[in-house]
This record gives C-alpha cells, structure tokens and sequence, in this order.
C-alpha cells in the first residue's frame, strides 16, 4: 500500500482478535500452537519453542528486523509480497503478479533475485520468508477460518506456484482468514535448524536458505525434512532429496547427493545461475550442522 501496489477500499483491523485464541502460543506434549496474531518475536523468544522446536525460533530470529519482529504476527508474515522490483514499482507496466496479463518484466530483466524453482513462463518471482519453510519442515497445518467454519490444511498446499496465474498466491478464498499453525511433536523437531544466506546478516532478504530436520538412529538416518527458500516461488519443500537420505548414513556425500536432487529441475535465467550452485552448498552445510546437533 505504501509503494501504491494495492489500493484497497476497505481496510479491517483485526488486532483486538490477539485478545482471544488467535493471539496464543501453546505447547502441549502433542505440538505447538501458534496463534496467527502471536507476534514474531515472542515466538522467537519463547523457551518451550526455543528446545523444542529450534527451527522455528531460528526461521524468526532471522527475518527482517527487531522492531518489525516486534510488531509483526505471524499470519502476515506468512503472506508478505514478493520483493520483486518491477512488482513494487509501478512505474513498470508489465507484471502479470501485480496487472494480470501486462508480462514479466523480470524475465529479460534484473532477475539475480529470482527464482531458479518453481518459476513459470508468467513470473520468476521468489518467496521472500523465511517462516514459512520451516513450517513445511515441520510438516505443520494451517487453520482456516471461512464463512463456512474452520479447517485444518497442510501448509505446504497454502502457497501456490505462479503457472499462468501468478497473482493467486494462495488457495484462500474471499472471507477466508489463517488463525494460526499447528506443529505436530515429531521426532525430527528437536534436531533441526534454519540456515540463512543472504547479502549481508541483518535485515536482509535470503538468496538461499535451508529449514532441515533430521531424525538419526546413531549414524543413520530414519528420516529427512527439507524445505528451500530464497530461492523457488513457494516455499518449497525438497521431497526428492528427503527421500534420499531416508537410511543413509549421515554423510558429507549423502548430503551433497541430496543436494544435487534438490535442485535437479532449477531453471537459471540471466543473473540468477549461481543461486543454483548456493543452493546446494547452504543445503548441505544445514544437513552438515544438523547433524553434528547435540540434542
Ligand atoms: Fe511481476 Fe512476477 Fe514478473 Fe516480478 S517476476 S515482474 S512479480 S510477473
């Protein structure tokens, strides 16, 4: 709104709902529930969701910066726009995100910030949080209250690739509003971190960056959890690769594998290619110190 890309008629604020359920942070021996409302640095800050569910404090403590982390919940945060500078400035004409139909001004642009996964031939685009991934490690849900009650969906169907329709995002509807995520306990939660690469180390936006979990039987591996960001138009979880290391042994070599399935179907476009190769390398270095964790 600041920048003139949206101009609603109508505004609601929906503060006073942090009152009730939508402003909680509860953890029980079956997960975590965050309120959509909870604001991002008291989740951060919180000692249960601090030992027991790492990668969520770490997703948060490194996004944006301490007086927004103050003031953001977690719902926006979850919806926050693309960074993409022919879509917030509006003096370029053609972006299909922003005037569906107009082109992408990015595709033979300045697109070293775009996506290598997920794109289409409508909008190169990224996802910009960090949240969001490890929510999609953490194989959580998200409720959705609508006019015809609540339900219950997995996250990772919350975001939508671009195709030929890229200014839908999500799959909300009109009336729909998230109030808040469910975190099933698992035995992968404990051992799991979020790594962030980006152009400098405070307020600053991924190039790439890693949600990982592992859940390890001495050496080996029972199971994997990984999901992308910085670098696809969704927050993108990396199944091929988690498959991969499902009861392998915890190696350098079975990590760079991974990595390199990660990343199998990336596309570069001009100034982009090199996110392909950071990609692989903040990959393997989350596998690499999640597990060497001492939990
Ligand atoms: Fe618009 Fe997407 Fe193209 Fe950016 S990449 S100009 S958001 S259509």
């Amino acid at each position: 709104m600041k920048l003139d890309v949206m101009r609603p008629t109508h505004i609601i604020d929906i503060n006073h709902l942090a009152d009730g359920r939508m402003g909680r942070i509860e953890v029980s021996d079956r997960g975590l529930f965050l309120g959509a409302l909870a604001r991002m640095a008291d989740v951060a800050d919180h000692p249960d969701v601090q030992r027991s569910f790492p990668m969520i404090a770490h997703s948060l403590q490194l996004a944006a910066s301490a007086q927004i982390r103050n003031m953001a919940s977690l719902g926006g945060n979850v919806l926050q726009r693309t960074r993409c500078t022919y879509f917030r400035d509006v003096s370029y004409g053609n972006c299909n995100k922003r005037s569906p139909g107009s082109g992408c001004a990015a595709l033979e642009g300045v697109n070293r910030m775009h996506a290598v996964l997920g794109a289409s031939d409508q909008c190169i685009a990224t996802y910009p949080g960090d949240f969001a991934q490890a929510l999609i490690a953490l194989q959580a849900g998200v409720e959705i209250a609508g006019p015809a009650g609540s339900q219950l969906v997995p996250f990772a169907r919350l975001h939508r690739t671009p195709g030929s329709t890229p200014h839908i995002e999500t799959i909300l509807a009109e009336g729909d509003l998230i109030s808040g995520f469910v975190i099933p306990t698992t035995p992968f939660a404990r051992r799991s971190l979020f790594l962030k690469i980006r152009d400098r180390e405070s307020y600053e936006f991924a190039l790439a960056s890693a949600a990982v979990a592992l859940d390890l039987d001495g050496e080996r591996i029972r199971e994997a959890r990984i999901a992308l960001g910085g670098v696809a138009t969704v927050p993108w979880r990396a199944d091929e690769a988690e498959a991969m290391l499902q009861d392998k042994d915890a190696s350098e070599g079975a990590f760079q594998a991974a990595a390199e399935a990660a990343f199998r179907t990336a596309e570069p476009r001009g100034h982009n290619a090199f996110k392909i190769e950071l990609g692989k390398r903040t990959l393997v270095r989350a596998l690499s110190e999640a597990a060497a964790l001492n939990v």
